[in-house]
């Protein structure tokens, strides 16, 4: 039966974890006050040497989640490379790197060297000569790095594949599996998702040793802290509604999000055209131009990106108070991730989708998915209850209990606490600390510590 954490629901706080206190200063000087869900369960289980699979997306907190009991357990005087993160973009990899440097900045001698492709091989090799004990790289760049004999994992440890299923659909599956059987045998491994597609579920079973598995409950992330809402417009009308949309909206800073890069530049294009200070991100930039746009979007020096599904995956913009989805994806997954742009952790949110008449089924999905109606946007509508989003997580947490499957089951969220306390109905997870024992800590001393494990009956 999993251990059910929710967000009101906090058993460790970032001290509980042991972590170094070099680690602990950075994490405050951040505003991290406390873990968000998915930290403390996969913090729980990584600080305890356990492989692991999280099934969580982007704006959950998993690059800390990850990063935090790595950065505690790499050895400073060893200039070897001791952990290797894997992300499916250029774009995610520079962002993990960059959040982990801030994780690590008062760290001495630890080295983050981000390595992808579609930028000059030489400098990274400099970089990597240098000694990092941790990259962050795309597959492809990886694997010529190895081929090259210029990155070595006999002394990698630890090893994140994250966004596994955006790397399957990339086509980077076959690079990962090639990459992994070059790493030592015993290494830990963790392995994060947003979706579990069959090829995912063999990558773990076949690479990860009897790993525990941490899901995060889906829709959460932004049913609660985004407002959502549609239009109906079609074809042109779209351009005109997305303008009444920026007059009376004046959002400070929003992503629109549109299907395809040709469609993504000319409305682009188009609000440059109508006086707008705009950008677009799509596959077709090259690597400069995609990393300039992004600087000075995150700078907030542009106030409106448009950009497709694929160039922005991953990206976290913390500060982004709107997205449009000027068209509605094909999966109603992805309305799910694109609308997780906003809303961040402790952020409000608010999201609206504009529809055409031939994309009402897609809506249909998007709402089945959500179980609930998405409110029209300028129209006094009564405001749908949470009940049925309540409902289907209580449902989502029964399921997990009854397959057993899971391990953790996370739920992030204010208002699902109910849910989650009525299925768990009297059968509250009971605290239990025990003893860690001594775990490898370079140069810090190690030392035994005391860890929280909560189990649930
Ligand atoms: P991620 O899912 O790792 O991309 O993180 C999403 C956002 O949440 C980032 O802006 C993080 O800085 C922020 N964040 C992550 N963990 C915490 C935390 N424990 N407290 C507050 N903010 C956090």
């Amino acid at each position: 039966m999993p251990r059910v954490i929710t967000r009101k629901d906090h058993i460790l706080r970032f001290e509980d974890f042991d972590l170094q206190p070099e680690i602990l200063r950075a994490l405050t000087d951040l505003g991290y006050t406390e873990p968000t869900p998915i930290q403390e369960g996969t913090m729980d289980a990584l600080l305890r040497d356990k492989d692991m699979v999280g099934q969580a997306q982007t704006g959950s907190g998993k690059t800390a989640a990850f990063m935090l009991p790595i950065l505690d357990r790499i050895d400073p005087d060893s200039k070897d490379l001791q952990a290797l993160i894997l992300c499916p973009t250029r774009e995610l990899a520079l962002q993990v790197a960059d959040a982990s440097r801030s994780f690590a900045k008062y760290l001495d001698n630890v080295n983050i060297v981000p390595v992808y492709g579609g930028a000059p091989i030489v400098e990274q090799i400099t970089a990597l000569n240098r000694g990092g004990q941790i990259v962050v790289g795309t597959p492809g760049r990886v694997l010529d790095l190895l081929r090259r004999g210029k990155m070595i994992l006999s002394d990698c440890r630890m090893v994140v594949l994250d966004e596994a299923d955006e790397m399957l659909s990339m086509g980077f599956i076959d690079d990962v599996r090639d990459i992994l059987k070059r790493t030592p045998w015993g290494k830990q491994t963790a392995l994060f998702s947003a979706t579990m597609p069959d090829p995912i579920k063999k990558l773990a079973e076949e690479e990860l040793h009897t790993p525990e598995f941490v899901k995060v409950a889906s829709k959460e992330i932004t049913v609660d802290t985004v407002d959502q809402r549609v239009a109906f417009a079609e074809g042109r009308d779209k351009l005109e509604l997305l303008e009444r949309f920026i007059q009376e909206m004046k959002p400070p800073t929003m992503i629109i999000f549109a299907r395809t890069k040709i469609g993504t530049q000319k409305l682009a294009d188009d609000l440059k055209r109508r006086g707008h200070k705009v950008r677009a991100l799509h596959g077709d930039m090259g690597q400069g131009a995609r990393d300039s746009v992004m600087i000075a979007f995150r700078g907030k020096r542009i106030p409106i990106l448009v950009a497709t599904d694929v160039a922005s995956r991953g990206l976290d913009v913390s500060h982004v108070t709107h997205v449009v989805n000027f068209d509605l994806p094909d999966e109603p997954e992805v309305y799910v991730h694109r609308i997780g742009r906003t809303g961040r952790v402790g952020r409000e949110g608010f999201a609206i989708s504009f529809v055409a008449n031939k994309e009402k089924p897609k809506l249909d999905a998007v709402e089945r998915l959500l179980k609930r109606k998405i409110q029209r946007w300028g129209i006094d509508e009564p405001v749908q209850p949470l009940t049925p989003e309540q409902i289907a997580i209580a449902e989502e947490i029964e399921a997990a209990e009854e397959s057993g499957e899971v391990d953790v089951l996370v739920v992030e969220g204010e208002s699902t606490r109910e849910a989650t306390e009525s299925t768990v109905d009297g059968d509250a997870p009971k605290k239990r600390r025990r003893r860690r024992g001594g775990r490898g800590r370079g140069g810090s001393g190690g030392g035994e510590s005391v860890e929280t494990t909560v189990a649930a009956e």
